[in-house]
């Protein structure tokens, strides 16, 4: 069989740990057979971080920007623990974060649903689809810790002038002060990219943020959507016959819980962090969601939603074998070679990306699968819980 041929690179951004092995498999056991893999390599592990003083981050999100997709294995962020363990010369940024401040953009996690895996909800027969907010608010605040007898105040300065607004008086009590901030530019570009996946997807895109409380804030969230709805969108969504509202958050939560799934639920950056959890874990697994950062200026990078499952890997340094779930970094792989073929008008590449989520679906639903998901397995099958190549290598004989 003649392999499929690429014409544009695909930014490869490498990890650290258990996914860095499972990487390095689902290359060689399951793409690379089939695909004259054309990659831009980089390598984000914790090692190369360290020796490329972070570099290799900032140029691994640029190379993004000018190929427009780019895959990424899941990266260490280190804390103190991992400073001693890497002998790191500093606490390097989180890589996510970096990559993200770069491309700017809205995070996609959808759910990668399989028979006999059934959701704690059990109304859920759709997936959802959780679109964060990737800038701003609390990922960006300042804080303090104020004495008792203190004051916080908060002061504003622009072309209107200098105002003083007092946060709070800390007269009978120390505590504690938050200040955080957005963009109308960032939440107009969250806006615009939620309306395009909600078009190209076909589901109907629900907001929901906090302006009964938030008057400003998150009115102003609630306004841009609006705004960009009414002027940009409102008419191609009629003929898509799909449907935008917004609502309270504490409503579209009750509302998410008794729905059958099937829409695209926008999130500010904490409630999307907090709530992309909860849907995954709620679907089944960490380890069978998908995501995506969508930028405004149409650049893509696929990702798993899981961390390095260090627990896995250190079991693995001790020579046992682990039977880790690949599923979401082989949906980070293909659907980066998804877009890529899209973009670069590869048939071929578009269908082989499809194949190997099909190919990956029918495996479990066949009855093999990792432990996380043989723990959870309902079907009728015999269930065969299998290492992560053995796992691997069943994939490529159902491709
Ligand atoms: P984690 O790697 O997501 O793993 C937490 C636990 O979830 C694992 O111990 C495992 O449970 C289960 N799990 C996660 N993914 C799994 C998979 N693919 N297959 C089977 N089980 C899976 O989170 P963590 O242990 O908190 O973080 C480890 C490192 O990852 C940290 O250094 C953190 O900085 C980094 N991290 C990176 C990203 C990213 O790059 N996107 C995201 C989060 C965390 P059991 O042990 O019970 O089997
Ligand atoms: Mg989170």
């Amino acid at each position: 069989m003649e392999k499929i041929k690429m014409s544009t690179p695909i930014v490869e951004m490498d990890g650290d740990e258990m996914t860095r092995l499972i990487w390095k498999w689902i290359k060689e056991i399951l793409i690379e057979p089939f695909v004259d893999l054309k990659t831009e390599y980089y390598d984000l592990g914790l090692v190369n971080r360290e020796k490329t003083k972070d570099q290799v981050t900032i140029d691994s999100a640029n190379a993004a920007k000018k190929y427009g997709v780019a895959v990424k294995c899941a990266t260490i962020t280190p804390n103190a623990q991992r400073v001693e363990e890497y002998n790191l010369s500093k606490m390097w940024k989180s890589p996510n974060g970096t990559i993200r401040a770069i491309l700017d953009g809205t995070v996609f996690r959808a759910p990668i649903m399989v028979d006999g895996i059934v959701p704690y909800i059990p109304t859920w027969t759709q997936p959802i689809v959780i679109a964060r907010h990737a800038y701003g608010d609390i990922y960006k605040n300042v804080e303090g810790y104020v004495k008792k007898g203190g004051k916080a105040k908060l002061v504003l300065e622009d072309e209107d002038g200098t105002r003083e607004i007092e946060v709070f008086d800390y007269s009978k009590s120390a505590g504690v002060v938050m200040g955080m901030h957005n963009v109308d530019a960032s939440i107009s570009s969250f806006a615009r990219a939620c309306f395009n996946y909600a078009l190209d997807s076909k589901k109907d895109l629900w907001f929901a943020a906090k302006d009964t409380i938030s008057k400003i804030y998150d009115h102003r969230f609630k306004d841009i959507f609006n705004e960009i709805y009414e002027n940009e969108y409102k008419t191609k969504f009629e003929e898509a016959k799909i449907e935008y509202f917004y609502t309270l958050i504490d409503d579209a939560v009750a509302r998410i819980v008794r729905s059958n799934g099937g829409m695209i639920w926008a999130c500010k950056n904490y409630d999307g962090d907090v709530m992309s959890d909860m849907v995954a874990t709620a679907f089944g697994s960490l380890a069978m969601m998908s995501s995506v950062l969508v930028s405004p200026d149409g650049n893509y990078e696929y990702e798993a939603a899981h961390g390095t499952v260090t627990r896995h890997y250190y079991k693995y340094l001790k020579g046992e074998a682990t039977s880790t779930n690949p599923v979401a970094t082989i949906y980070a792989w293909s659907g980066a070679l998804r877009k890529r073929g899209q973009l670069d008008g590869i048939v071929e590449l578009q269908e082989f990306a499809n194949k190997l989520e099909k190919a990956t679906i029918k495996t479990i639903e066949d009855g093999y699968m990792t432990g996380d998901l043989a723990a959870l397995y309902k079907g009728d099958k015999e269930v065969h819980k299998l290492l992560t190549e053995d796992f691997l290598k069943k994939i490529a004989s159902n491709i």
